[in-house]
């Protein structure tokens, strides 16, 4: 074992590292002696993000955590006889991404399967052949999502116009008949059935419809198992399942797992359901969760958690408790998120409030979300609460000063989650309220195609404004909304966001020089606030979000120097290794070695 441990060999190339980094883990596994191993990383360049000593080349960990920070030749000096070391070769890295806002389980659901990007039918054909050969008998198959980017390109400001994608089920039958397929398009606007789900929904085709409100396809006088009209209707929506079988759910857990670690993200802010949180205790249980996972209930159900005597802090550093969120307004994409003012393209549209601030009847109802802000934070919970247009998130700011006045100050942390567009006199408030920012920067790439023409200059000047909000004192923190809307994917590669933020451009570049530029942040503030500052939104950043003696050792080893490439190549970083609590969770290429 130590032979492969010589510096020599480490040197020969980055296979061999692979390979040793392997081999190493097993022997690590196979050791069950009563002293604890030390695991040295050396000769890197490390941005450990803590502002007092940025810059290290070493690290060595003990137990899940940094035990030591500095130079090589600090940190090898600790070398004894149950140490193995890494040459890091001078690659860089960096503390473990923490995305402060994913949808785990739906994200979960859409790797397993979408057709979201599928443009032919042989790719339509191959991406089901392939869930349901996974899939147990009389399984459903769901979600799909076609079309979404038939228009328009992912995270570029013009369209593909591409042939428009309908998937053709006579293709799919076969390999179907004992799983019911119920897949949509993007915009629900078509649905996909084949015989399997025909049956089990009970429908007929014919033509005319039988169905009020359904029409069926049909072409040369045969159905071709796509549905126009009010599908999810209360004829075939109880007979569609709401959830999948527990071990479907582990199984697409499992995937979603494997996703994040390719990525460097060691720590996720999840807004699922229960199970969800039941598969995560289990897989940890089973020594199978390989990122910690900061967890938040919907905010009407404060007080069951009340009753569990959960607060802030509950919990522990694989899964935290603690948080709630809750909606104020729509979102961009569909033109419903709150605005002062009307849409520019749609003059007699301001968007709408959510359930939570209106009666039956959708009208306003003035202070019903407040009292939940406010029960909530009395119980000693942590709000996050989802504000869009400049109308939401201005209210949402005078709710917080209320919680103040009348819970009296405390550090409570708010979470104003996307604060995507801010009304000028509103960013110093953003700071002075210490907010943080729970925010996507990823958005930005996606919605810039349309934001000029939905909301006019002006009004953007103050949208995803990442150095006004900087500026203002607030805290600054970065996720992705994984794994996104019915239109559009949000990847949960930390380098997507980083590029928006830094660049503020489309996945293609565009625009040269950046969407309203002035509002570019810099690296060290984008690395940041995907690491500590979410850390620090999670109450979290005692244990993690920097490299430093005494937190838990969650890092990410990156192909490049992000501090010195162009910005231009932010997108061409990679993830060489992802250290979660010391162990190494993934290597890339570690397939092609084999
Ligand atoms: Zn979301």
């Amino acid at each position: 074992m130590h032979v492969l441990l010589t510096n020599q060999l480490i040197r020969v190339s980055s296979i061999v590292l692979i390979l040793i980094l392997q081999i190493l883990i097993y022997a690590c596994s196979k050791k069950d002696s009563a002293e604890a191993d030390i695991l040295i990383l050396h000769n890197g360049t490390i941005w450990t993000v803590n502002e007092e000593s940025p810059n290290a080349e070493a690290v060595a960990i003990k137990d899940g955590r940094f035990v030591a920070v500095g130079s090589d030749e600090e940190v090898l000096n600790l070398k004894n006889a149950n140490t193995h070391t890494v040459d890091l070769q001078g690659h860089f890295v960096v503390p473990g991404f923490n995305d402060n806002h994913v949808h785990f389980a739906s994200a979960a659901r859409f790797l397993e399967f979408n057709i979201m990007k599928v443009s032919s039918q042989e790719e339509f054909v191959e991406r089901v052949r392939e869930v349901v050969a996974k899939l147990p008998e009389g399984d459903w198959l769901l979600g799909g999502l076609w079309g979404a980017y038939d228009s328009w390109a992912e995270g570029s400001s013009g369209g593909q116009n591409r042939v428009p994608f309908t998937p053709d089920m006579s293709l799919v039958e076969e390999m179907t008949k004992s799983n019911p397929v119920f897949i949509r398009k993007f915009d629900n606007s078509e649905f996909a059935v084949n015989g399997a789900a025909q049956k089990a929904l009970g429908i007929t085709p014919s033509s005319p419809s039988e169905l009020p409100g359904i029409e069926f396809v049909f072409k040369d006088g045969k159905f071709n198992g796509i549905l126009r009209g009010d599908v999810v209707s209360p004829y075939v929506r109880p007979k569609i399942p709401g959830n999948f079988s527990h071990e479907r759910r582990l199984e697409q857990t499992r995937r979603a797992l494997a996703e994040i670690r390719k990525y460097g993200v060691t720590n996720v802010s999840d807004m699922s359901d229960d199970e969800q949180l039941e598969i995560y205790r289990e897989l940890h249980e089973a020594g199978e969760l390989t990122v910690r996972v900061h967890f938040r209930y919907m905010i009407e159900r404060w007080n069951e958690l009340a009753e569990q005597d959960i607060k802030i802090g509950a919990g522990d550093e694989w899964i935290r408790l603690g948080g709630l969120k809750g909606h104020i307004d729509g979102i961009m994409g569909s033109s419903s998120a709150r605005f002062f003012e009307p849409y520019s393209h749609d003059p007699g549209n301001r968007g709408r409030w959510r359930r939570l601030m209106v009666d039956d009847e959708g009208n306003f109802v003035e202070g019903k979300f407040l009292k939940y802000m406010l029960d909530a934070d009395k119980a000693g919970l942590q709000l996050t609460v989802h504000a869009i247009g400049d109308e939401a998130n201005n209210l949402i700011l005078k709710y917080l000063e209320e919680l103040n006045k009348q819970n009296g100050m405390r550090d409570r942390r708010f979470r104003l989650v996307h604060a995507q567009v801010i009304a000028p006199d509103d960013f110093k408030r953003l700071g002075e309220l210490g907010v943080i920012a729970e925010v996507q920067p990823f958005h930005l790439s996606d919605d810039m195609r349309w934001m000029e023409e939905r909301i006019g200059h002006e009004r953007c000047k103050g949208a995803y404004a990442f150095k006004s909000i900087l500026d203002s004192g607030a805290t600054l923190s970065f996720g992705t909304d994984w794994p996104g809307t019915a239109a559009a994917e949000y990847p949960i590669n930390p380098m997507f966001g980083i590029h928006a933020a830094v660049n503020r451009q489309t996945l293609t570049g565009e625009p040269e020089s950046g969407w309203f530029p002035e509002e570019k942040i810099t690296i060290e503030n984008a690395i940041k606030a995907y690491t500590l500052n979410t850390a620090y939104a999670n109450f979290e950043e005692d244990i993690k979000g920097s490299i430093e003696v005494g937190k838990l050792a969650d890092l990410a080893v990156l192909s490049q120097n992000l501090l010195e490439i162009s910005p231009d190549d932010i997108l061409k970083t990679e993830v060489l290794y992802t250290i979660v609590g010391g162990k190494i969770v993934y290597e890339r290429g570690q397939l092609t070695v084999k």
